[in-house]
């Protein structure tokens, strides 16, 4: 293949191709041509440390050669396989799901990726339970296809609407900005966010909601993390009323907040795991929806109507094997919590530098500032400037709306880490100065 310039590519790409959740004239995007570890080049030779893990899924690291070897490897022998075949790769995976999952989570549906996976558990939840309703969270991301953009409850369900029938949001554990008005007095905080679900659930009628989705950590929409009796609780919710819980890991899993799992934590077992990115680092694109043994056992005698031309993809489930191999061997996640501890310390330190800083949160290497113009009224700062700072600078972050997000991958170092949180303490201080001159 020719050699491009940058620019060449940059061209090229935005002339043919779409850019994601964009207005089209205005993408700017870096051209990646190589990566390693924490780190990528673009065709210029410039280097960024990756603070985003390209998409939060990167989590091995870029180029990880256990991996591209294993691909390289199921390549040369066996590419694909119709999903009505058996692969060594697909059962070998399967069991191992079975393994690292919390407690009698069982069977497996591949998928493409995160959306198809959420998409796939709407179905299988519907089945299983013979009700129809779902509940969800106004403060989620759970994909971009039309069921999973319908549980999602951020501003990008509003233009695909009506999406799917069915879907009730209710409100998120958003302590920084409690919308049952507690955030100055947390310590007495009554948990008015769980009554509230039960409340919701009542109003919509038990017996018709078939399950209540939940991101393990919510990532996106401001790395929000809820109290620990929250999962507990909603456990014992959903047992009361016949309702699955789900727990969507996409984001939240694979060792990004030190465990497998998000909801390990707080040692809950959902009745769905759904999954994708950090399942293969995002080296071939892999999805999944685990269930437990009890659903599973129901469609032992029955009918699964789901199916994709690349469930079970050979390719992929090769990649999530040596991926999950290198999470183990090399103590990946171990370095996950060393790290996230030393990031908590260090993101502690910023917001005692900077009155723009309104809260840190984080868990494992799963972290977010939230920035604001004034911390009484907490209105939100516009990060534009900042981002553009960094990433000019060598370190690439991405934000949602006013909330920076510091998610590496998870095998980076402390001196690699805190290379780029001294990029972002000298931003921060350039944006103070700039709103006090
Ligand atoms: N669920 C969560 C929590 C996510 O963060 C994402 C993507 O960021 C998805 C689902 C959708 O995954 P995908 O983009 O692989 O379809």
């Amino acid at each position: 293949m020719t050699e491009l310039t940058g620019k060449e590519i940059v061209d090229l790409n935005k002339e043919y191709t779409f850019y994601s959740w964009s207005n089209q004239g205005q993408v700017n995007p870096i051209p990646l041509v190589r990566a390693e570890g924490p780190y990528f080049w673009d065709a210029d030779g410039k280097r960024y440390l990756d603070f985003a893990s390209q998409l939060v899924n990167t989590n091995i690291g870029h180029q990880h050669p256990k991996v591209v070897k294993a691909i390289q490897h199921q390549a040369a022998k066996l590419t694909f396989a119709s999903p009505s075949m058996a692969t060594e790769p697909r059962g070998l995976l399967g069991k191992k799901l079975a393994e690292i999952t919390p407690g009698d989570l069982k069977k497996t549906f591949f998928t493409l990726g995160g959306a198809e996976a959420n998409e796939n558990a709407i179905k299988i939840a519907r089945f299983y339970t013979g009700r129809h309703k779902i509940l969800a969270r106004y403060r989620s991301y759970h994909g971009a296809t039309l069921g999973a953009l319908a549980l999602t409850g951020d501003y990008r369900r509003l233009p695909a609407e009506p999406a799917i029938s069915g879907v009730v949001h209710f409100l998120d554990p958003y302590c920084y900005r409690c919308p049952f008005g507690w955030e100055a007095n947390r310590e007495n905080c009554c948990l008015q966010c769980i009554k509230h679900v039960e409340e919701v659930i009542q109003h919509e009628g038990p017996d018709q909601i078939a399950a209540i989705f939940l991101e393990g950590v919510t990532g996106t929409n401001g790395l929000i993390i809820p109290p620990d009796e929250y999962w507990p609780r909603m456990r014992e919710i959903c047992d009361k009323y016949g309702i699955l819980l789900v727990s969507d890991e996409v984001m939240s899993g694979w060792g990004r907040t030190g465990e497998w799992f998000a909801v390990n934590h707080w040692d809950v077992v959902p009745d769905i795991i759904t999954t994708a990115k950090g399942i293969t680092s995002g080296y071939i694109p892999l999805g999944a929806v685990i269930v437990r043994e009890k659903i599973a056992r129901f469609f032992d005698d029955k009918v699964l109507y789901a199916g994709l031309t690349y469930n079970g993809h050979a390719l992929a489930c090769a990649a999530a094997l040596a991926t999950i191999e290198a999470y183990e061997e090399e103590m990946i996640f171990e370095n996950a919590k060393r790290v996230g501890k030393h990031l908590g310390a260090q993101l502690e330190v910023l917001k005692s530098r900077h009155p723009c800083v309104g809260d840190v949160r984080y868990i494992g290497l799963f972290s977010g500032l939230e920035l604001v113009k004034n911390r009484e009224t907490k209105e939100p700062m516009d990060l534009t400037p900042l981002k553009n700072f960094l990433i000019a600078n060598g370190v690439y972050v991405f934000n949602f709306k006013n909330i920076l997000f510091v998610v590496p991958p998870l095998v980076i170092t402390e001196e690699q880490l805190d290379e780029g949180l001294a990029l972002i303490d000298e931003g921060l201080a350039e944006l103070m100065d700039k709103m006090t001159a």
